[in-house]
């Protein structure tokens, strides 16, 4: 396979609400889009967001990247896509986000290639019904209330929490969802590294006591802070999961090693791509690790992508892909719409997306 011209784009649109957390706010969708061509015609698709505050990559460094991979990958022949990075020159200076365009492109390529969903070129058999949660972002306790109800009416089971920015105000958050929806739904509370160790300690078991059913707790303290990672996960009645603790293979597997977590959140553009997240979900296979298959705001073919492969593997227990629910609609043709907690891929080829942008052959 090789690649003869380049697309790119940029793929912009408001959200319905602010997304808060810990970490940051984001009110616009705004996402870097790369089409990959064959010399028969054939285009792979893939997007990222730009997600500093998690990542470290800026957009200007993410551009960059794009460029020299670009430069790398056009007109050579690429014959297997698991491992087309090989090649790829001082590939530690490259980000995560960047590989993320260049892989997920190269995986939806290579499946409508092949005419096979992707999620059947990655080796699935049939696929699981995933339902995903809806993420109540941070705000006063009311209105993320208000936002949970809303959701439950929309037919979401599972709500995703954001705390960590004030303890005792996380309590009345809390306290304020589970008043409103009743205990049949279940809650996943993220913390965004947003407690220290102590109120972590206090927090989870209040929290199983006075907002039950918990799911799972992600991410309580500083991803760096493996120490606390580990008692704190020790203590917890519930799961504890490791998200900016785990953001590639290596940080996983150190993870697990340790006992930082009992469960894994799996983003494409921490891992790199579509090749290094199932990397990481392998790993937790052979581990008997659950993960959760989350995404960071994208809504575009990396969303597809972390959709079709959450959907053929068996360490996925949970699913967090409900950044499309924040738009008025998708804004590009094809693939799965994302409407409402239930998500089924398809078996046209590849993703079968569509975005509709003028060709170049020149980078960026
Ligand atoms: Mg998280």
């Amino acid at each position: 396979m090789k690649i003869r011209s380049i697309i790119t784009g940029q793929m912009t649109a408001p959200l319905l609400r602010p997304f808060k957390t810990a970490l940051r706010t984001v009110t616009t969708l705004e996402e870097v889009v790369i089409g990959l061509q064959d010399e028969e015609g054939n285009c792979g698709w893939g997007s990222v967001v730009p997600t500093p505050a998690i990542t470290g990559d800026s957009e200007e460094k993410i551009r960059a990247d794009l460029t020299l991979l670009f430069a790398a990958i056009q007109g050579i022949t690429i014959a297997d896509v698991w491992n087309w990075k090989e090649s790829i020159p001082s590939l530690q200076m490259l980000s995560k986000t960047a590989l993320c365009a260049v892989d997920v492109a190269l995986h939806d390529l290579a499946s409508r290639r092949a005419n096979l969903p992707m999620w059947k070129w990655l080796g699935g058999k049939h696929t699981i019904r995933m339902m995903t949660n809806m993420t109540i972002s941070v705000d006063v306790p009311d209105v993320m209330a208000d936002c949970a109800e809303i959701a439950v009416l929309d037919g979401f089971q599972a709500l995703k929490v954001k705390v960590g920015l004030d303890s005792e105000l996380d309590k009345k958050r809390v306290l304020a969802i589970r008043g409103r929806v009743g205990e049949k739904i279940r809650l996943r509370l993220d913390a965004n590294q947003g407690w220290t160790q102590k109120e972590a300690d206090s927090l989870i078991p209040w929290f199983c006591e006075m907002c039950g059913p918990i799911e799972f707790i992600e991410q309580p303290v500083k991803a760096s802070d493996l120490n606390a990672m580990i008692s704190i996960t020790r203590r917890s009645p519930v799961p504890v999961v490791a998200d900016e603790s785990a953001m590639t293979y290596e940080d996983a597997l150190r993870v697990l090693d340790s006992g930082a977590a009992r469960a894994l959140s799996v983003k494409l553009i921490k891992a790199g791509g579509v090749s290094e997240a199932r990397r990481i979900l392998d790993l937790a296979y052979d581990r008997r690790i659950p993960c959760l298959m989350s995404c960071m705001f994208e809504a575009g073919a990396g969303l597809q992508a972390a959709a079709h492969l959450a959907s053929m593997h068996p360490s996925v227990h949970w699913v967090d892909l409900d950044s499309a629910e924040f738009l008025q609609e998708l804004p590009y043709e094809g693939g799965i719409r994302f409407k409402g907690p239930k998500i089924a891929v398809g078996d046209s080829a590849g993703l079968d997306v569509r975005f509709n942008f003028p060709s170049v052959s020149d980078g960026l």
